[in-house]
């Protein structure tokens, strides 16, 4: 359905109770001959399979997400705006049995939609206020690699906490001393050449957008090392002056980083003024997005 419209849905449906909900989010983008073209819509359709799958929910087909992504595409092709805005796809997925009994299983039913919305450039090459927390977790084990809402309102607190004491702007999520992600994006080091990142686990949520650096770091002159990172070793790292630190997301791609907060402790990141890599990788990704640059195949 293209235009404003309202769901409907009754008191007892699964997702207002159980919290059955999973949702995606991917760009589309004008490209050189006027056309607009999503970026990478095929990760998040197996993506969002895998998040209905933890949930117990039906999942979309790989096909029918995408084609009711270049659906909406189409339908919203002319109010798409020009480089650097984009379209903001938003697939959702509830689950609708209307049984209020069901709490012990699965909702059999679910609601599969798009939502669009012209967005600009979120990037702002601003540095961010990151406060590290070890303690408590962002999630649960078995969903934190799930892309859904209840994950978001478990961080809720930790966030406005943090915001409250230290100023900051985001919530670096350590448990056990170990870097996961933030509340909504990945983290990666920019140690000099070298690209430092946890490995994938189930406990974080695995960013479309950190594959694609990854996948083009080589193109971008660093090497990768996907491994387990301590925080005493991160605050090592981001002192020396070529490193720079950044959060990939789909909404800025890249933002840079520029304080760590620990116990207290404010951290500077060495490289965080001049954000020179954090620059080229963002350059990079949206010359790919617009068409300005070639794409593997598949993207
Ligand atoms: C969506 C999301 C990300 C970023 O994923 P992208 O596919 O790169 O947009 C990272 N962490 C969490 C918790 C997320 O929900």
């Amino acid at each position: 359905m293209v235009g404003t419209s309202e769901l409907v849905l009754h008191p007892g449906t699964h997702v207002l109770h159980y919290g059955s909900a999973c949702f995606e989010g991917l760009k589309a983008h004008r490209q050189p001959d006027g056309s607009v073209r999503t970026f990478r819509s095929r990760s998040h359709a197996e993506r969002m399979y895998s998040s209905a799958e933890r949930l117990m929910l039906p999942p979309p087909p790989i096909a029918l997400f995408e084609r009711m992504v270049s659906d909406s595409v189409a339908a919203n092709a002319d109010i798409t705006p020009e480089p650097p805005g984009s379209l903001y796809i938003r697939p959702t997925l509830l689950g609708t049995e209307q049984n209020i009994g069901a709490a012990a299983r699965a909702s059999n039913t679910a609601l599969f939609y798009i939502l669009t919305s012209p967005v600009g450039q979120y990037f702002s090459g601003g540095s961010l206020r990151l406060a590290i927390e070890t303690k408590l977790p962002r999630t649960t084990p078995q969903f934190g690699m799930v892309k859904t809402g209840a994950n978001y309102a478990m961080a809720l607190g930790v966030l406005k906490e943090a915001k409250d004491r230290y100023a900051a702007d985001q919530v670096l999520f350590a448990p056990d001393g170990y870097v996961e992600e933030t509340g909504a994006a990945n983290f990666l080091v920019l140690a000099d050449k070298t690209i430092v990142t946890p490995p994938l686990s189930d406990g974080y949520l695995h960013g479309v957008t950190r594959n694609t650096i990854l996948t083009i770091a080589e193109e971008l002159g660093f090497d990768v090392e996907e491994r387990p990172l301590s925080v005493t070793e991160l605050l090592e790292l981001a002192e020396a002056p070529t490193t720079e630190i950044v959060l990939s997301g789909t909404a800025a791609i890249v933002a840079p980083v520029g304080t760590l907060i620990h116990e207290g402790a404010e951290h500077a990141v060495g490289g965080a003024e001049t954000a020179e890599r954090t620059t080229k990788i963002q350059k990079l990704v949206t010359s790919m997005q617009q068409g300005l640059s070639e794409r593997p195949e598949g993207w």
